[in-house]
C-alpha cells in the first residue's frame, strides 16, 4: 500500500468509527452534546493587574470536549486562549466555575493532561531520547518499558534515527516533533497544545500538520489546540470555538465537516476559513482599537 493509501485508510476507519460525517456542508454551528472528556462549566478567571485593578480575562466559559475529538479554540490575541489551556491543566484555579477531566474537578496538573507550547521546554544537556525519557523518569516508569516507548514514539514521529542527537542539532520542525514524541510517550488521554507550530516556516508546519493529524488518528488522543490562525484550525480541527476579546466568552462553535486528510491550501478548508474570519474580524477590531486606540478599517 502507497504511504497516501494507507494514510486514507486510517481515515477511512476513524469515518466508518462515525466520528467524521462528511455531508453537504463543510460547516455548521454545534455545541457538543456527548458524554465529555473534558468539561468546562461557567469558567470565569479574573487576573489582578500591576495597579491592583482586576482584569476580566474569561467569562463563562461552557464548552465540552468529547474523547478522541480534536478541538481548536481561535480568537485574537489577549482573548484567555492559553488562560483557558492553563486552567485545564491544573496550572491556575479558575475564580468561578469548574473543569472536569472524566467528570472529575481538575484540582491541578495530572499525567492524564500535558500542554505543549511553542518554547518547547527540551533540555540542551540531553539527548533526544534522554529528553523523551525523561517524563517517565519522573513518573517512575521501569526502564525496559522506557526504552520501548521511547522506541516507539520516536518511530512515529519519524525521528528514530536521531536518538543520540542533542537539540541544537536538529531544526525547529524536528525540535517541534521531539516535544511531541515527549509528550506522547507519557501516555497522556488529552494533549494541549498552546501555538506549538506558529514559530515555524511555512514548510515544517504543513509537514507536521500532516504528523500530527496521522499521530492523533493512530492514537485516539483527545487534542485541544490553541492557534490565531483560522485555517490551520479549519484544517486540523473536527471543531472549532471562536473566543470573542476581553473577556474571553464562546462567541461560536463550528463543527467542520470537511473530508480528511486535509490541507492548508485546500479551497474547502480556505472557504470554510474565510467563513470563521468574518466572525472573527469585529473582536480583531476591538482588540486593535484597545490596543492602539483607534478604529480599525472595515
Ligand atoms: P491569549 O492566549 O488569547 O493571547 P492570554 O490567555 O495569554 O491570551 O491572556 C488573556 C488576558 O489576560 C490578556 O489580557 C493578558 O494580558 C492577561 N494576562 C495573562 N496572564 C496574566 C497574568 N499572569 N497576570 C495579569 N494578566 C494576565
Amino acid at each position: 500500500m502507497t504511504p497516501k493509501a494507507a494514510s486514507q485508510d486510517i481515515f477511512s476507519e476513524h469515518r466508518s468509527a462515525s466520528r467524521w460525517k462528511p455531508g453537504a456542508f463543510a460547516i455548521r454551528e454545534g455545541r457538543e452534546n456527548a458524554l465529555a472528556k473534558v468539561e468546562l462549566r461557567g469558567i470565569s478567571l479574573s487576573y489582578r493587574t500591576n495597579d491592583g485593578a482586576r482584569l476580566l480575562a474569561l467569562d463563562d466559559i461552557n464548552l465540552k470536549v468529547r474523547a478522541g475529538e480534536f478541538l481548536c479554540i481561535v480568537g485574537p490575541s489577549g482573548c484567555g486562549k492559553s488562560t483557558l489551556l492553563h486552567l485545564i491543566a491544573g496550572l491556575h484555579s479558575a475564580t468561578s466555575g469548574s473543569v472536569l477531566v472524566d467528570q472529575q474537578s481538575v484540582t491541578g496538573p495530572g499525567t492524564d493532561r500535558i500542554l505543549i507550547f511553542q518554547e518547547l521546554g527540551l533540555f540542551p544537556w540531553l539527548t533526544v531520547a534522554q529528553n523523551v525519557e525523561f517524563g517517565m523518569k519522573m513518573k517512575g516508569v521501569p526502564k525496559a518499558e522506557r526504552e520501548q516507548k521511547i522506541e516507539k514514539y520516536l518511530r512515529l514521529v519519524h525521528l528514530a534515527k536521531f536518538q543520540g542527537s542533542y537539540t541544537h542539532q536538529l531544526s525547529g520542525g524536528m525540535r517541534q516533533r521531539v516535544a511531541l514524541a515527549r509528550a506522547l510517550a507519557s501516555e497522556p488521554d488529552v494533549l494541549l497544545m498552546d501555538e506549538p507550530f506558529a514559530a515555524l516556516d511555512a514548510q515544517t508546519r504543513d509537514i507536521l500538520h500532516d504528523e500530527l493529524e496521522r499521530i492523533w488518528a493512530e492514537t485516539g488522543r483527545t487534542i485541544i489546540f490553541v492557534t490565531h490562525n483560522v485555517r490551520e484550525a479549519v484544517r486540523l480541527g473536527d471543531r472549532v470555538a471562536l473566543l470573542t476579546f476581553r473577556p474571553g466568552r464562546v462567541k461560536r462553535e463550528y463543527a467542520i465537516e470537511l473530508q480528511r486528510p486535509r490541507h492548508l491550501e485546500d479551497v474547502s478548508v480556505a472557504q470554510t476559513a474565510r467563513e470563521i474570519l468574518d466572525d472573527l474580524r469585529e473582536e480583531i477590531n476591538k482588540s486593535i482599537e484597545e490596543q492602539y486606540g483607534y478604529e480599525a478599517v472595515q
